[in-house]
């Protein structure tokens, strides 16, 4: 259900489409399918009107409506990306499209699945965290042993250019987090951020489960809260490993995997259809527009060595590691493959097309 490219998953920023099967609500209204998939990475979609041609474009893999949440985690590239967080890369995946066209659901699955009770561990739904937590797992547990590893996990909110700690909102929502730069790590942080030591497999799965269930409590105070806010979970790793002939010397790596549910990608639009700059923008989305900017300047050969405004949003601050080099990234652009949504749907695959 899986068409890969001649392209293998070893580029800075890879790019992947998935295409969610129509809704019943769309199938009932005879809301068609406007895409076909010819195969090699490769999407055709209508044109908008009888007189355009249909454009194709070009990706890494395309996963098709029928694909399973296992099809993801296994030809995506995301286990690369957790080999990598291991050796102490910075990697991201994150996942973007327009409101309902299926992030939420490729990251975490339904909540219902895990938030509030014990899950049910083989369920077919259960998203790319959740199985890739389990990947992680596995790995670490064949390594050798002369290495110790060291897992912290943290859940954040980005809303409206405000950082709020998932794993701890209640203080959060008096005073949002600073993000701050720190010279020793050279890099950016998030200061008073909730680090959860996890020990076990059950531990991340915990911390997966509270964030998600504070995210739902704070979508009832706003409508349109989950279409407007990015979500960052990250695990970092961080290993000791005993020198070969030196036994007291221990070599130290620290890596780190995010995966990001970002904001609705018609957030953008409405941004720049209200005229506004980057400065004005900040009370729709800035963040993902600026996260627009850099993903499209270093996808830029020409641009690549030039100035990334990283610093201009929270969200590109705290990914910037991992999309300046010493990482990869992963996109996963989500689509509906219905004639109602032509517009946004373009929209996302030309985006993911530049970033490839
Ligand atoms: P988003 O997070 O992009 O707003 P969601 O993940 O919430 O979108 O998906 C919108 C709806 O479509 C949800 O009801 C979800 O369960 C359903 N859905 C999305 N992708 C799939 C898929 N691949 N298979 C089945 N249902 C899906
Ligand atoms: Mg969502």
């Amino acid at each position: 259900k899986s068409s890969g490219s001649s392209t293998p998953l070893e580029d800075n920023i890879n790019v992947v489409v998935r295409v969610r099967p129509l809704s019943e609500k769309e199938v009932k209204a005879s809301d068609d399918s406007i895409v076909q998939f010819p195969g090699n990475g490769q999407i055709l979609c209508e044109g908008q009107n009888d007189s355009q041609k249909p454009k194709l474009f070009t990706y890494n893999v395309v996963f098709e409506p029928g694909a399973t949440q296992e099809d993801i985690v296994q030809y995506c590239g995301i286990k690369r990306l957790i080999e990598m967080a291991i050796e102490g890369f910075s990697s991201t995946v994150f996942c973007y499209g327009q409101t309902g066209s299926g992030k939420t659901h490729t990251l975490t699955g339904p909540p219902q699945l895990f938030v509030g009770k014990k899950p049910d561990l083989n369920h077919k739904d259960h998203g790319l965290i959740f199985r890739s937590f389990f990947y992680l797992f596995q790995l670490l547990q064949q390594r050798q042993e002369n290495t110790q590893f060291i897992l912290k996990a943290s859940f954040l909110e980005i809303y409206n250019e405000k950082v709020i700690d998932l794993l701890n909102p209640g203080a959060a929502r008096k005073k949002p987090l600073a993000v701050r730069w720190s010279k020793k790590m050279r890099g950016f942080y998030v200061e008073n951020l909730f680090l959860v030591d996890c020990e076990e497999l059950d531990d991340l799965l915990a911390v997966l489960e509270e964030g998600m269930r504070n995210r739902a409590v704070g979508s009832h105070l706003m409508n349109d809260h989950s279409s407007r806010s990015h979500t960052i979970l990250t695990v970092h790793i961080t290993s000791e490993q005993q020198a070969e002939n030196e036994k007291s010397v221990f070599i130290s790596k620290q890596g780190k995997i995010n995966f990001v549910d970002l904001a609705g990608s018609e957030m953008t639009k409405k941004t720049q259809s209200e005229g506004k700059t980057l400065e004005e923008a900040n009370n729709i989305n800035k963040s993902l527009m600026v996260l627009g900017y850099c993903i499209a300047s270093l996808a830029d050969s020409k641009k690549r060595s030039g100035h990334i405004p990283y610093r201009d949003s929270q969200l590109t601050k705290l990914l910037a590691d991992s999309l300046a080099g010493n990482g990869v990234t992963l996109m996963i652009a989500c689509i509906s493959p219905a004639k109602s949504n032509q517009c946004e749907t373009i929209n996302t695959l030309r985006y993911a097309a530049r970033a490839k």
